[in-house]
């Protein structure tokens, strides 16, 4: 059972968290959670300060969350409360302790894989004092429970402020670090996001990165189900702050959550799938704030499609390069030596399309574009188009179903559309658009998808579908 910073925000946030997982003890449930809502941006940004002006200043940003905890801690807790105030006092020592080496750090301020192994290190705080908070929440209402440093179980490369998972190592240490405990009936309680290197080396899985920490924890233990309880009734039908009224999806096979995750909606970190299809373990998202409200389950495998389109995804800051040259002519071994370059760069592509002459890609991650840029000269003519957003129109139904496609590209045929792809799984419509035009085309494919009496036909075979698969 995951829960987000929004989850665990607050007091009540908290008291609510920690009531779902005392009803579900019988389940011998392992919670995962993020740092309070709020507490990883100002941890990163403390290492900012603290390179720019100076640790004491660094640290001094931290005290208002510092104070965030120690409410938590005078509403909740009685008998854990001091011990758990020392914790959270011995942190602020070691952040600024971390925070003065990084002002001295000569290289901090100018190597990038410097200043991410101290932000790694300083912001594993936020998730370790959730975590500890959590347990002790816990123990308070007479929950056998303890908090177990992530860091022993997820065991990572050195890539820090994105690290992969070392598979059979996290496996092993989780289980063992867990399962002795979980056959006691204990709780254990680790917060997600972090890991170490086989050296010791704090180490993050990347931004919103709890929810790959919660599959892997689910994968190691084979866990029955994975549960991501967030601050939305489920994946909705479009990312709620463009479209309002969006509403839950019932029901998503795991490609069809792996495509919404991977194209941008936040929901679910793009890597969470990856353990679960491995083991075949059912995916929850729920929210913790209204629990009847609606979630969504993701399974292995769809029972039936319906012939909708199931969600739409949008991610904005989109980079699109436009590489051209007739050399690519019936030659082989081009596109390889492109891919190459973005390869070498640690730059990961999300969209692409090729023509006879030309090669057009999308990129999120553009800080080492202009040294990826002077090597693709070499090979053609090079375009860049910044401010840029990828629309993502997933479902299984447009395997099957004629005409989607003439639908999604009619609703918006006023709106300038780049880069058109469908995935090789056939269940995503992928394209670019001006990011200013991504607020108007995502409600307009949800008016046309979602909305009106075909809208209400598309929802009424999601809930069929939905109410079929929790039966
Ligand atoms: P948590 O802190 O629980 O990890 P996140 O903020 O990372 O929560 O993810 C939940 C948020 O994802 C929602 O509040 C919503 O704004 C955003 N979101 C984007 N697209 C979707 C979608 N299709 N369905 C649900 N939520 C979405
Ligand atoms: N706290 C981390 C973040 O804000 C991880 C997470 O919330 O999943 O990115
Ligand atoms: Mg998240």
């Amino acid at each position: 059972m995951k829960f987000g910073g929004t989850s665990v925000e607050g007091a009540t946030a908290f008291k609510n968290a920690a009531g779902i997982v005392f009803y579900r003890q019988a389940l011998r449930p392992v919670v995962v959670v993020s740092a309070m809502a709020g507490f990883t941006d100002a941890l990163l940004a403390s290492v900012q300060q603290a390179l720019a002006v100076g640790f004491v200043e660094g640290a001094a940003t931290l005290e208002k969350h510092f104070d965030r905890h120690r409410r938590v801690i005078d509403v909740l807790l009685v008998q854990e409360a001091q011990r758990i105030q020392a914790l959270v006092d011995q942190s602020r020592v070691e952040i600024t302790e971390l925070l003065k080496r990084a002002a001295s750090d000569v290289s901090a301020g100018a190597d990038p894989r410097r200043r991410k192994f101290f932000e790694d290190a300083v912001v594993s705080y936020g998730e370790r004092l959730s975590a500890a908070m959590f347990a002790a929440v816990l123990i308070e209402n007479k929950v056998l429970s303890t908090d177990i440093d992530a860091r022993r179980c997820i065991i990572t490369d050195n890539e820090h402020g994105c690290a992969a998972p070392l598979m059979d190592h996290t496996f092993r240490n989780t289980q063992e670090q867990l399962q002795p405990l979980i056959e006691s009936s204990w709780v254990p309680v680790l917060g997600g996001f972090i890991g170490s290197t086989a050296t010791g080396e704090t180490t993050t899985l990347g931004r919103g990165g709890s929810d790959y920490t919660a599959a892997l924890v689910g994968a190691a233990l084979e866990a029955k189900e994975i549960q991501i309880w967030t601050d939305v009734p489920g994946v909705l039908t479009a990312d709620p702050r463009l479209v309002s009224h969006a509403r839950t999806v019932p029901h998503l096979s795991f490609e069809e959550a792996a495509e919404l995750a991977y194209f941008g909606a936040k929901v679910l970190h793009p890597k969470t799938l990856h353990p679960a299809i491995e083991r075949d373990i059912p995916v929850r998202i729920c929210n913790s704030r209204a629990q009847e409200g609606g979630s969504t389950l993701v399974v292995g495998e769809t029972k039936k499609s319906p012939q909708t389109v199931k969600a739409i995804a949008h991610k904005t800051g989109v980079t699109t390069v436009q590489v051209t040259s007739t050399r690519m002519l019936g030659a082989y071994g081009f596109l390889r030596a492109l891919f190459e370059i973005f390869a070498e760069h640690k730059t990961a592509v999300d969209v692409v399309t090729t023509s006879e002459v030309s090669v057009s890609l999308s990129l999120d991650d553009t800080s080492a574009l202009p040294a990826i840029v002077e090597r693709l000269e070499k090979h053609g003519t090079v375009s860049i188009e910044e401010g840029r957003a990828i629309i993502c129109v997933v479902g299984e139904g447009l395997r099957s179903t004629p005409g989607i496609a003439a639908r999604i590209f009619s609703t918006i045929n006023d709106i300038n559309v780049s880069l058109i792809s469908q995935g090789a799984s056939r269940i995503n419509l992928t394209f670019a658009v001006e990011e200013m035009r991504v607020r108007e085309t995502v409600a307009r494919l949800h008016k046309e998808f979602f909305e009106g009496s075909a809208g209400e036909d598309a929802i009424r075979e999601l809930n069929d579908l939905g109410a079929e698969v929790s039966a």
